[in-house]
């Protein structure tokens, strides 16, 4: 361990010649910007960082140099550093390089978590099939893709669960028995304090999904925005029965009392905001304050006790992932 300490040490020092440091510890959220403006990301959604997240991001990218192969594979001393790690994956270690050559500021733990999620790869271009799509904590993201023909088993929510338009239209909402009973527990409980938590959006087919990310892309939306707002067919976590857009999906949601009492208490019942506010470049989503996922009440617990900064997706690979 001493002989790699002194290897990661003069990397470092030489790193900080060859590059200076003057980029500050790049903020994820700006990773998308750097990537947009090159020439493969035409599928990319837009950053959806903030102003501020986009300037650091073009002063930090436009300090490092572009890593080539051979770059990488002159630095492969440090691959000990990646091999030591419970997360690593052989078939990600170049990528591992160069994307620490990128972000030098990243710990190698961040920066295995980023690769093994994909964040170093344009959306959809590195896309793995999903083929552990009944287990509950299935792991459905722009990187990995459900089978077309997938359907969970599904019941029927009672429609005291369900969102009414208020002239009496109430919508059938489906969802998997675990979520289902999940949901309506904390409804219930919720019911004690006077409110009512309800669905507006639950099951969706991969072909429904496909219908409606093609209509928007039809009404004139840009791809980008399209993206960062809704999922590809395949790719939506509403095909796998596990999600529900609770009360309606507008950012109205958040002045509701509702919102706050499942903000604090939906873990309790196993469910998770997944797509949370200031993760926009993790999760591919912009905030969705109405978007919960049942993951179970053990994973939903320890997620909210001892990962509450990270995001489904790095629980995954970090938590999950090694453990499967
Ligand atoms: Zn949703």
């Amino acid at each position: 361990m001493k002989k790699h300490f002194l290897i990661a040490v003069i990397i470092t020092a030489v790193m900080l010649i060859l590059f200076g440091c003057a980029a500050g510890k790049p903020d994820i959220s700006a990773q998308t910007s750097h990537v947009e403006n090159t020439s493969e990301t035409e599928t990319l959604p837009p950053p959806s960082s903030t102003a501020a997240g986009s300037e650091s991001s073009s002063e930090t990218t436009s300090s490092v140099p572009a890593i080539t192969s051979e770059n990488a594979t002159e630095t492969t001393e440090s691959d000990d550093f990646y091999k030591d790690s419970v997360l690593y994956k052989p078939e990600n270690i170049d990528r591992y390089i160069n994307y620490k050559m990128k972000y030098p500021d990243y710990t190698y733990e961040e920066v295995i978590t980023f690769v093994n999620i994909g964040i170093d790869m344009d959306h959809y271009s590195q896309i793995t099939s999903i083929t552990d799509y009944d287990n509950l904590n299935v792991l459905v993201n722009k990187y990995r893709r459900l089978p077309a023909e997938y359907k969970p088993e599904l019941v029927k929510l009672s429609s005291f669960l369900c969102y009414s338009d208020g002239s009496g239209n109430v919508k059938e909402h489906y969802l998997r028995e675990e979520a289902a009973s999940a949901f309506e527990a904390m409804h219930a409980e919720a019911a004690k304090s006077n409110l009512s938590i309800v669905a507006y959006g639950t099951y969706r087919s991969y072909e429904t999904q496909k219908t409606i990310w093609e209509y928007a892309v039809n009404s004139g939306r840009t791809i980008e925005d399209v993206d960062s707002k809704n999922a590809r067919a395949g790719h939506s976590e509403h095909q796998t029965g596990l999600a529900i857009d609770a009360m309606i999906n507008t950012y109205d949601v958040t002045q509701t009392g509702e919102f706050k009492w499942y903000s604090a208490n939906a873990y309790k019942f196993g469910f998770i905001i997944r797509y949370p506010e200031g993760k926009e470049a993790i999760t591919g989503y912009s905030y969705e304050p109405w978007h919960l996922r049942f993951v179970g009440v053990d994973i939903a617990t320890d997620m909210h006790d001892n990962y509450s900064s990270l995001t489904y997706d790095e629980y995954y690979v970090r938590v999950i992932e090694p453990a499967l």
